[in-house]
């Protein structure tokens, strides 16, 4: 079986206006064509940047992505941005059921569902996040409640190609808070038990360049969905380089 290539993502979230958005995306495509990272790389800014960053990062190996979707391929939502608004934009990843979705928006496993279908309906590749309270890691549920989510959440006929998972502790995202290593470990073994070979399983979570080495060498760890720390060229090429 082929080893699987980590991948490092970055998700802007709600960050960046077209100067600094185009400053960031244009030092990591200089970066990358001056040297081939050892590991996939993959930008998802907000909606409203996605176009610009395309043509910045063009020819750069880097790929787009998108931070959500809506379930359908269009119609009256307002706000809303569709699978195929996405892969038309240029983007060939989007995010799905991302806890500050699930958390802040009331996002079901149900909807999460719906839209790694949806994304798959448009050729994108779907990075789906499960993860646990800290309520839930403290009463000892994180793997159930993980598994869990990816029961409700992954539908059938996931591949390799078309779905990454993303395991991201919730009380982990931007707290500078991060799992044991025995506890990423334990959780991406069970999520491995349940997806089929070859699959991809980031971790996420206060992911920096000082912890990143020792994160990425855990056994099936994958690579990295990274917030805060991708919003710095340098400090998201240092994770990216950590995976060498
Ligand atoms: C995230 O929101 O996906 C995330 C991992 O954030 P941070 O790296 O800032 O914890």
């Amino acid at each position: 079986m082929a080893a699987r290539r980590k991948l490092i993502a970055g998700n802007w979230k709600m960050n960046g206006e077209r100067a600094d958005g185009l400053a960031l995306a244009g030092e990591l495509a200089v970066r990358a064509k001056a040297s081939a990272p050892a590991c996939d790389m993959l930008v998802c800014p907000p909606a409203t940047l996605i176009f610009a960053v395309g043509f910045a990062i063009a020819g750069s190996g880097i790929a787009l992505g998108g931070q959500d979707c809506h379930a359908a391929p269009k119609g009256a939502f307002t706000g809303d941005i569709s699978a195929e608004m996405l892969k038309d934009a240029g983007c060939s990843y989007v995010i799905v059921g991302h806890s500050e979705r699930r958390h802040l928006r009331g996002e079901t496993d149900a909807d999460a569902r719906a839209k790694v279908e949806a994304a798959w309906r448009a050729g994108l590749t779907a990075i789906l996040c499960v993860g646990e309270t800290k309520g839930e890691r403290e009463a000892g549920s994180a793997v159930s409640v993980c598994c869990g989510q990816l029961a409700g959440s992954m539908p059938d006929g996931a591949t390799p190609d078309k779905l990454v998972i993303a395991y991201e502790p919730v009380w982990a995202i931007g707290t500078g808070l991060t799992p044991t290593s025995a506890d990423i470990e334990a959780i991406h073994k069970a999520v491995r038990a349940k997806i089929p070979e070859g699959m991809r399983i980031l971790y996420g979570g206060s992911v920096n360049p000082k912890n990143a080495a020792d994160i990425l060498a855990i056994e099936d760890v994958d690579g990295g969905l990274i917030g805060g720390a991708s919003l710095k060229a340098g400090d998201f090429w240092a994770i990216a380089d950590a995976c060498r």
